[in-house]
C-alpha cells in the first residue's frame, strides 16, 4: 500500500496531527491492520462515488482506498553527523514512497521552536540539509564500492556515473527528485542505493486558525515549495474535527471557508504527488476502490485484487462512474450500451467500474 513518511522538527505539531490521523474509528472497524503498529496511521482517500455506488448496487459496506503515514520522529538540526540519523529512522523512510514534511507557521508563545523563531523557509531548508547530508554519507561508501566493481566490471560503470552525477547534485545542496533525470540522475537507480532524497515530497503547513484563511499566506508558502505540493491545516483543529459528528464536522469547516479536512486534502495530495487512480469494483457486499498507477492495463489492475484475477485475466467488464450515476442501474447503463468489455491492453481510467471475467 501507498506509505507517506512523515518528517518534520520538534514541536511542529506532528505528534497533534498524527493523532488526529489514527483516531478515525470509522477506518478502524474496516481495516483491522490500521492500528496495529503504533507509528502507522491509516487514512481513506474520501470518495463520494462509493457512497453513490453503495446505493445503486446495494452494498453493506464501503471501503475507500486508503494511504498510510508513518511518523518517522527523530529529525533534528544536526542528526547526520556524528551518529547520523540512526537505523531505525533510515529504515522508516526508505520503506516510503514520499515525505512528507510538517512546518510550523503557527505563532504560540508557549510552544518552544528549537530554533526560537518561526521561519518556515529555515525549517524547510533544515531537513533538507540532514537528509542530503545522509545521501552524501551513503553515497561516499557506495562510490568506493562502485569503483572498485567499475574496475572488474563493465556493467557497473553507468552505476558508478550515476552515483557521481547524484553525488554532485546533493553537493550543490539540491535533492535528488527535484533535480532528476535533466542532472544526469536516474530516480530509480538512486533510490536502489537507498538514497533518501529520491523521494517526492508533501509539505504540511500547520496553520494557526486565523491563518486558515489568510490567502496571501498561504500563496507565499505554496510558491516557497512549488513544484511540490502544499497541504494547510490547523493540527489541533483536526484532532477536534475527529471527535465531531460528520455533520458537525462539516459546519466547522464551512466556518473557515474550507469543503474538507486537512487530512482528506493530505490523503487527496499523496495519491496526486505519486501519480495514482483508483478504480472500483461494488456488489451486494461492498463498494470499493482499487488504488493503481497511472496508465496501467486491465491485467495489471485485477493484479491489485488477487495475482490469479491478473494471470488468469480474460477480459473486463466496465461502466464509467458517470455513466453509471446517470443512468442508475446496472441494468439501464447495460440497455444504453454504456457498458463495455475491454481486452488485456485496455488502459483503466479514473472511476472506471469494472466487473473481471477470469480463469482460475
Ligand atoms: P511534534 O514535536 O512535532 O510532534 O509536536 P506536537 O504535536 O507534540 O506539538 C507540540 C506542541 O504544539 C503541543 O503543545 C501542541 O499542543 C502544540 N500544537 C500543535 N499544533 C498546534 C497548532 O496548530 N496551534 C497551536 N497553537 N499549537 C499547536
Amino acid at each position: 500500500a501507498l506509505t507517506i513518511g512523515i518528517v518534520g522538527l520538534p514541536n511542529v505539531g506532528k505528534s497533534t496531527m498524527f493523532n488526529a490521523l489514527t483516531k478515525n474509528n470509522v477506518l478502524a472497524a474496516n481495516y483491522p491492520f490500521a492500528t496495529i503498529e503504533p507509528n502507522v496511521g491509516v487514512v481513506p482517500l474520501p470518495d463520494s462515488r462509493l457512497e453513490r455506488l453503495a446505493e445503486i448496487h446495494g452494498s453493506e459496506k464501503i471501503l475507500p482506498a486508503t494511504v498510510s503515514f508513518v511518523d518517522i520522529a527523530g529529525i533534528v538540526r544536526g542528526a547526520s553527523e556524528g551518529e547520523g540519523l540512526g537505523n531505525k529512522f533510515l529504515a522508516n523512510i526508505r520503506e516510503a514512497d514520499a515525505i512528507c514534511q510538517v512546518v510550523r507557521a503557527f505563532e504560540d508563545g508557549d510552544v518552544v521552536h528549537v530554533d526560537g523563531k518561526i521561519s518556515p523557509e529555515s525549517d524547510i531548508e533544515t531537513i533538507h540539509t540532514e537528509l542530503i547530508l545522509a545521501d552524501l554519507q551513503t553515497l561516499e561508501k557506495a562510490v568506493v564500492r562502485l569503483e572498485k566493481e567499475a574496475r572488474i566490471k563493465k556493467e557497473s560503470k553507468p552505476l558508478l556515473e550515476n552515483a557521481l552525477a547524484a553525488q554532485k547534485v546533493l553537493e550543490e545542496g539540491r535533492t535528488l527528485y527535484a533535480a532528476g533525470p535533466p542532472a544526469g540522475v536516474d530516480l530509480a537507480e538512486a533510490k536502489a542505493l537507498g538514497l533518501l532524497t529520491t523521494k517526492p515530497f508533501i509539505y504540511v503547513f500547520n496553520l494557526d486558525e486565523d491563518q486558515l484563511t489568510d490567502e496571501g499566506l498561504q500563496s507565499s508558502l505554496r510558491d516557497l515549495v512549488a513544484p511540490a505540493d502544499a497541504v494547510f491545516l490547523n493540527a489541533k483543529l483536526e484532532m477536534d474535527l475527529m471527535d465531531m459528528s460528520p455533520e458537525d464536522a462539516q459546519e466547522m469547516l464551512e466556518g473557515f471557508g474550507a469543503t474538507e479536512s486537512g487530512l482528506d486534502q493530505l490523503a487527496r495530495t499523496g495519491f496526486h504527488t505519486l501519480g495514482l487512480q483508483t478504480y472500483l469494483t461494488a456488489g451486494p457486499k461492498e463498494s470499493r476502490a482499487w488504488t493503481i498507477g497511472q496508465g496501467w492495463t486491465a491485467p495489471q489492475a485485477a493484479g491489485v485484487i488477487h495475482t490469479d484475477f491478473q494471470r488468469g485475466f480474460i477480459k473486463a467488464e466496465i461502466v464509467s462512474f458517470s455513466d453509471l450515476d446517470e443512468m442508475g442501474t446496472m441494468a439501464a447503463a447495460k440497455a444504453a450500451g454504456k457498458v463495455r468489455m475491454e481486452g488485456k491492453d485496455y488502459v483503466m481510467q479514473d472511476g472506471d467500474v469494472v466487473e473481471f471475467r477470469f480463469n482460475v
